[in-house]
């Protein structure tokens, strides 16, 4: 499926509801993921990987690991409401190439 244009991706972004984090226990991610929200996988107490669908509505499955030590890593965080934000930002490299910034629970396009 072809990606929504940009224009469109950031006005739409504005207008809908920040996404929130999910915290799951277990090593994998499960099945089915949110349509929009955000799955933080945490296993033994440890966090160690981020999985949503990608938000251009390509519907590819990301997966971005925050386990201390692997690499590439991703930082997550959430602020006192539960919106997460992810750094560094997220850029598919096959599919659909999207750019963008997860910042509390808002997408961020990149050019
Ligand atoms: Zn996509």
């Amino acid at each position: 499926m072809k990606a929504a244009p940009l224009w469109w991706r950031s006005f739409t972004s504005r207008l809908t509801p920040r996404r929130s984090l999910r915290v799951l226990n277990g090593d994998t991610l499960p099945a089915t993921l949110p349509s929009r929200d955000l799955v933080l996988m945490r296993d033994d107490g440890d966090d160690w990987s981020v999985g949503f669908q990608c938000p251009c509505g390509c519907g590819q499955r990301l997966e971005m690991m925050v386990l201390k030590g692997v690499r590439p890593r991703w930082d997550i965080t959430t602020d006192n409401r539960g919106h997460p934000t992810l750094h560094p930002s997220v850029w598919l490299r096959a599919g659909c190439r999207s750019h963008f910034w997860v910042r509390r629970g808002k997408i961020v396009w990149c050019e």
